[in-house]
């Protein structure tokens, strides 16, 4: 068995035990697999496992990295997620190619996905990024205006509102990395509380996985545990 056969058969587990702790439904957990800095031909690999849902930071990259995986394999359904700082310069490409946008921290970003959201396509769904530990140098909304921006992206045309999405401070210890994403939850649900439906939380990470599903994440995003160590060239 390849490693990112095994890794992948290992992550699903750890999703499956940290569900059934939480005593939550293995099916309400969705595995984002982060491919970001790895080929199209490590995509392929995990795609042949039934993997079929990844995440991307780096635009350029993703782009190259799709082609090459459609000219190869053309047969795949793949989902594509955007996770990575949106500049506003480069909206266009992310609504054409992503079916998930998880990094909106901003109303101005939000508002060119929708108009360039080509007509032809769903609408793209949309996560509100928020810098739920306090960080300086993190993107993310401050938690206190994430209630107003979530009005407003719900607002807009060929988007969809799903829910929040944070990139805790890491922390060591199962209580330190659960406090962050319970926030998200108590936030998600007091947006909710306002009329806007959400169902998604974002969250979790090859480090803090089991602390996010305890807390309620419904999509975890896994890099590292999947794919291995990354190498920035
Ligand atoms: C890289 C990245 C991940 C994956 O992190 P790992 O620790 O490798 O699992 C998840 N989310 C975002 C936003 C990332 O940039």
């Amino acid at each position: 068995m390849s490693s990112i056969s095994s890794n992948l058969q290992a992550v699903n587990e750890r999703i499956t035990n940290a569900a059934r702790d939480a005593s939550r439904d293995r099916g309400g957990i969705r595995l984002l697999a982060v491919s970001k800095t790895f080929g199209a031909e490590a995509v392929i690999e995990a795609a042949a496992c039934g993997q079929n849902a990844f995440g991307e930071n780096y635009l350029q990259e993703a782009l190259d990295k799709m082609a090459v995986v459609k000219a190869q394999r053309p047969d795949l359904l793949l989902e594509w997620h955007f996770i990575g700082p949106i500049q506003s310069n480069k909206t266009r490409p992310i609504a054409e190619h992503f079916d998930w946008v998880h990094s909106v921290d901003r109303e101005k970003i939000a508002q060119r996905l929708s108009e360039q959201r080509p007509a032809h396509l769903p609408p793209l769904n949309i996560c509100l990024q928020v810098n739920i530990s306090g960080e300086a140098s993190k993107s993310g909304a401050m938690p206190a205006e994430a209630p107003v921006l979530a009005q407003r992206i719900a607002g807009l045309p060929r988007l969809k509102l799903r829910g929040l999405m944070a990139i805790p401070e890491p922390a060591q210890d199962e209580e330190a990395q659960r406090a962050p994403h319970r926030r998200l939850r108590q936030l998600a649900e007091e947006i909710k509380g306002q009329g806007i439906e959400l169902d998604t939380l974002s969250m979790g990470m090859s480090a803090d996985l089991a602390a996010a599903v305890a807390e309620g994440a419904t999509i975890v995003r896994i890099g590292t545990a999947i794919f291995g160590q990354r190498h920035y060239g």
